[in-house]
């Protein structure tokens, strides 16, 4: 029996309480029936009669903090999405409803959310929301099949020095890219054919020794330790723990994990699909649970993880040149029609300008060192999971577990030593670049790629340094694109939602396009648009379409000579 109906049966219909605490109950009415609680206001004006009303989107939030049912939602979908592509017995067909409109909508949108998060950054306001859109609009225009997306952010380095194996990494053998995506078949004992798939879950290397229970035994401080127990993964010696080289690995793992893919492509030799998810673990660490379909032998496995490494070539940040007071000064440059000479960051005692991000890249030499290289820990857990089974369920459980979480939020922090190892690593974080544009640069005497004013070091805004990502900025699912085939319509539908959603807070402007004859236009309501309902009756409005949906749904089932939902749950 699936969980809606358990809510079928809720009160409906006109409830009688204390006035005080209606809005306390119509938001836990709309939690029970699983509706938005913080529904979008969009102004939908009919293209071809004119006319115009205000439409309530959901908000389509992964956070459950921030909207459970949304977040629950988005849950669902990923968890119907990793089961669809992890065991395909046949090659997925990509399908496209419009090829050239499709990337062209996204593109529209892209620029123009990328015009309100420039102009939201100059105006000193939080521009998390919409890089968050951003990223979500460049993977759909990558999903369209147009490559080379725009690149606004952190660009990949193309300087071509770092292209040698490093004398310590372990060669791997390569192979042609087969473009098969499906994984074998075995034959089984009693003649039946079985296809298994692989859960992989990859972890970096330690940084000293954490509290733990060794094959669920005594720890090395000799204690047993209870699987609850909050002191689980803080370091045994925090003096001795390497936070540096955690909080480098964090800040970089997205790549070390696009190196693996590709690595592991190359050696197995067909194009290796994935569904995976980005966790913390009790040492705040990041780490990735992977469905890959098709399955490989722990051995290869472990070959391609020791082969794997990702360098970063970046300046250094040995010394640290400017401080405290000291902070070099920016100089707005010259713009007119007969000169041009771009800002830029000067000395504060010298008034020369601090080398630019370029410039700092030209200067590391062939002999130089890599800023970093993140690499993979030794422990590699893999194991063969059929499709359809108990195991399959309990893997997709683990891997959609904590999505509707902030990495932060994962384990929740309950003791002084939790909070203190928490906090290190925050530290650590507050000057290390997070990326080419970062404003720690200025503190290592470089000044950040697109330099702007306003840049202070240890105050950068990236994700990645904030306490409640603990390094990691990047996406928290990945999923190849040869995953399934049609993206399930609901799913595509719901992060489009999202992306709309995310646009029409900030202010943009957007069109719907599951409305493919562009009949209708859409705009953020202006704020004393005398149409848009206070949140408590937005709230009812969606309760009532839920209800009457349902309902339309029961009889349709009736109808057609299927028992209703609320007749098999008696
Ligand atoms: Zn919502
Ligand atoms: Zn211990
Ligand atoms: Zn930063």
């Amino acid at each position: 029996m699936n969980d809606q109906t358990t809510t079928q049966d809720a009160p409906v219909g006109p409830v009688k309480i204390m006035p005080t605490l209606a809005s306390d109950l119509v938001k836990a009415i709309a939690l029970d029936h699983g509706v938005c609680i913080r529904p979008v206001p969009m102004r939908r004006t009919d293209l071809v009669t004119g006319e115009s009303d205000v439409q309530y989107i959901p908000c389509s939030h992964t956070l459950a903090s921030v909207c459970p049912p949304c977040a629950e939602r988005n849950r669902k979908l990923r968890a119907t999405q990793c089961r669809e592509g992890w065991h395909l017995g046949v090659e997925p067909v990509i399908e496209r409803a419009d090829p050239d409109d499709e990337p062209r909508m996204w593109m529209g949108l892209r620029a123009q959310a990328q015009a309100m998060r420039d102009q939201a950054e100059k105006a000193g306001d939080p521009t998390t929301d919409l890089d968050d859109a951003i990223k979500e609009i460049d993977a759909e225009i990558e999903g369209c099949g147009v490559k080379g997306v725009l690149k606004t952010g952190e660009q990949p380095d193309r300087r071509t020095r770092s292209t040698k194996r490093r004398p310590d990494a372990v060669d791997l053998p390569r192979r042609p890219v087969d473009k098969r995506t499906i994984g074998k078949t075995y034959l089984g004992r009693d003649g039946q054919t079985f296809r298994p798939s692989l859960f992989l879950t990859l972890t970096l290397d330690t940084y000293g020794a954490v509290h733990g229970r060794r094959n669920g035994g005594a720890c090395r401080c000799r204690v047993y330790h209870g699987k609850e127990d909050p002191i689980l993964g803080t370091p045994l010696n925090p003096a001795a723990y390497d936070y540096t080289r955690a909080a480098r690995d964090a800040l970089h793992f997205s790549k070390l994990v696009d190196r693996f893919i590709q690595n592991l492509r190359r050696f197995v030799g067909y194009d290796v699909q994935y569904f995976a998810a980005i966790e913390p673990q009790r040492r705040y660490a990041p780490h990735i649970h992977m469905a890959i379909r098709g399955t490989i032998s722990r051995t290869e496995l472990r070959q391609v993880v020791a082969a794997t490494y990702a360098q970063v070539w970046w300046p250094s940040t040995g010394t640290v040149k400017y401080a405290g007071e000291g902070l070099p000064v920016w100089d707005a440059g010259i713009d007119t029609d007969d000169d041009t000479v771009p800002g830029a960051y000067l000395d504060p005692d010298t008034d020369a300008p601090l080398p630019t991000w370029d410039e700092a890249l030209d200067a590391i030499g062939d002999d130089d060192d890599p800023l970093h290289v993140v690499r993979f820990g030794p422990q590699v857990d893999a194991q063969g999971v059929l499709g359809d089974s108990a195991d399959s369920r309990r893997c997709i459980g683990y891997l959609t577990k904590y999505l509707t979480k902030q990495v932060a939020e994962c384990h929740q922090i309950d003791t002084d030593e939790q909070a203190a190892h928490a906090d290190r690593l925050a530290e650590a974080l507050r000057y290390e670049p997070c990326s080419p544009t970062c404003a720690n640069w200025l503190r290592y005497g470089v000044q950040p790629k697109d330099a702007k004013p306003g840049l202070t070091p240890g105050y950068c805004k990236g994700k990645a340094h904030r306490r409640e990502h603990l390094g990691y900025g990047g996406r928290r699912v990945l999923v190849s694109r040869k995953w399934s085939g049609k993206t399930v319509a609901d799913h595509k539908a719901d992060r489009k939602n999202w992306v709309l959603a995310r646009l029409a807070e900030a202010g943009v402007s957007a069109i719907d396009i599951t409305d493919p004859g562009r009949r209708y236009a859409w705009e953020r309501p202006a704020p004393d648009d005398p149409d848009v309902k206070p949140l408590d009756h937005r709230l009812l409005l969606l309760l009532d379409q839920r209800i009457t949906r349902r309902a339309q749904l029961d009889q349709a089932k009736t109808d057609l000579g299927l028992s209703a939902t609320h007749q098999e749950a008696a």
